[in-house]
């Protein structure tokens, strides 16, 4: 089973890079955002616990992210790998993966980062807010919110991902397609 990370702030373009590669690949796509909105809109308990922190542009506890990502890795059958969307956010949430895979005998096998700059982000959220309607993508201070809060607690991982040696930037400025192929043409070389 293979691990990738596809990393970057809000707005780089994770999402849409998840669905076709995880397509190509036979990875079971996580997108931790996915999930979280899906159960605010079947109005579930947990829904109703972290809308108003996703409203917000904060981050949702690490407890209930890893209950979730535990819970699909173990439900998941029939899959070549995983593609993490959208988590780690933390260095507690990525210590955490890297326990619970070295116990099942996997590992992170790489991390594909798309650097994009802060003006293109914030275009790309608000265009977004259009086609898709989400709240947190339409409010230009909780687009800067999400962003600072990236800044100040997902960026750090960078350092610890290019320690591990599986770290991959890529320019996020870009269209689907390039971005893709890139994309594909890292993967395959590390297989
Ligand atoms: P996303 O769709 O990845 O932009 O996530 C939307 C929102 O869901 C974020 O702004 C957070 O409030 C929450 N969220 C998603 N993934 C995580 C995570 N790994 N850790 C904490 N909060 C998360």
């Amino acid at each position: 089973m293979k691990n990738y990370i596809i990393f970057g702030p809000p707005g780089a373009g994770k999402g849409s890079q998840a669905v076709i590669l995880s397509k190509k690949y036979n990875l079971k796509h996580i997108s931790t955002g996915d999930i979280l909105r899906e159960e605010i809109k079947n109005g579930t308990k947990l829904g109703l616990k972290v809308k108003s922190l996703m409203d917000e542009g904060a981050l949702v506890s690490d407890d209930i992210i890893l209950e979730i990502i535990k819970s699909v890795i173990l439900n998941a059958t029939g899959y070549s790998g995983f593609l993490y969307d959208g988590f780690p956010r933390t260095i507690y949430q990525f210590s955490a993966l890297d326990e619970f895979l070295q116990k099942i005998g996997q590992k992170v096998d790489a991390v594909i980062s798309l650097v994009v700059k802060e003006e293109v982000l914030i275009r790309r959220m608000l265009r977004r807010a259009e086609i898709e309607g989400r709240a947190d993508d339409a409010d230009i201070n909780v687009v800067k919110t999400r962003i600072s809060t990236y800044r100040e607690q997902t960026e750090p991982l960078i350092e610890i991902f290019e320690k591990r040696g599986n770290y991959y930037p890529l320019e996020g400025d870009t269209t689907i397609e390039k971005n893709f192929n890139e994309i594909c043409e890292l993967i395959d070389g590390l297989i």
